[in-house]
């Protein structure tokens, strides 16, 4: 799975010019089809469902309110989303813990409620430069995933597939990278944890993000236990997004 944080970032014609682009091409790549998600500013995202429709393109969300509904300027709920057509939705990201100030518990009802709307949640999760040169990276995600495993077992209904992306602070946007080693041993023990924690999952996928660029993610494409990237800098011009998914 490939998927794009586009962030801040985009105007209505550039999102535009980028689901013109993706369609043309996922036609002639089938094989990619429910493996691209694309995370729009919350006013483009019905409008890229709409022009995505069922081209085997998928439309996300970067964030949600921690609730249903009801007096929070500025904030959307999962319910909304849903009905915009977000199939998505990330949450937990690192600039929206640091600079948002959201919590882990906040983060766990969030999921709750994707669930609730059928949103398949992309949980980040990931340590700051401090706490991986403290080799605190296991403790920090074992706390970051345990409101996360709270929501799952009390869900109705999970998703098929439950997706973390792995994103360390100190590699967003930074050009720095983990050692693969590093990688594999991180995915390894967020599968078996989150197995071990909450069986009812039938089957999790592990992004890793930050940095991700053509060269790095060619290198880190055999690395066992990954499922895929969440991209950001990079997934903002289709070029760099295409040559990341390495298919012309
Ligand atoms: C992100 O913010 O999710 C991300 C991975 O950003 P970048 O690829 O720019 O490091």
């Amino acid at each position: 799975m490939y998927a794009a944080n586009w962030k801040m970032n985009m105007s209505a014609g550039d999102a535009a010019d980028f689901a013109d682009k993706a369609k043309a091409w996922i036609a002639r790549h089938h094989e990619l089809q429910n493996y691209i998600v694309i995370c729009p500013s919350f006013p483009f995202i019905l409008p890229l469902a709409i022009e995505l429709g069922n081209s085997g393109i998928i439309t996300g969300a970067q964030n949600c309110s921690e609730f249903p509904h009801g007096a929070y300027t500025g904030q959307v709920s999962a319910k909304q989303l849903a009905d915009v057509g977000a199939m998505f939705c990330i949450v937990g990201h690192n600039e929206c813990r640091s600079l948002l100030h959201e919590s882990s518990d906040a983060i766990g009802k969030k999921v709750s409620l994707l669930f609730e709307h059928a949103i398949n949640p992309i949980v980040c999760v990931g340590e700051t430069a401090f706490e991986f040169e403290q080799h605190q990276t296991l403790t920090i995600l074992e706390q970051q995933l345990a409101p996360i495993i709270k929501a799952i077992k009390s869900a109705q209904s999970i998703p098929h597939e439950f997706i973390i992306a792995y994103e360390p602070v100190w590699a967003i946007g930074t050009g720095k990278t983990p050692e693969p080693q590093t990688l594999e041993n991180v995915f390894s023990w967020i599968l078996s944890h989150m197995q071990s924690k909450a069986p009812s999952i039938q089957k999790i996928r592990i992004l890793y993000g930050g940095s991700v660029d053509s060269l790095n993610a060619k290198s880190f494409k055999h690395i066992k236990g990954l499922g895929g990237f969440l991209i950001g800098g990079a997934s903002l011009d289709f070029q760099k997004f295409k040559n990341i998914v390495g298919l012309d």
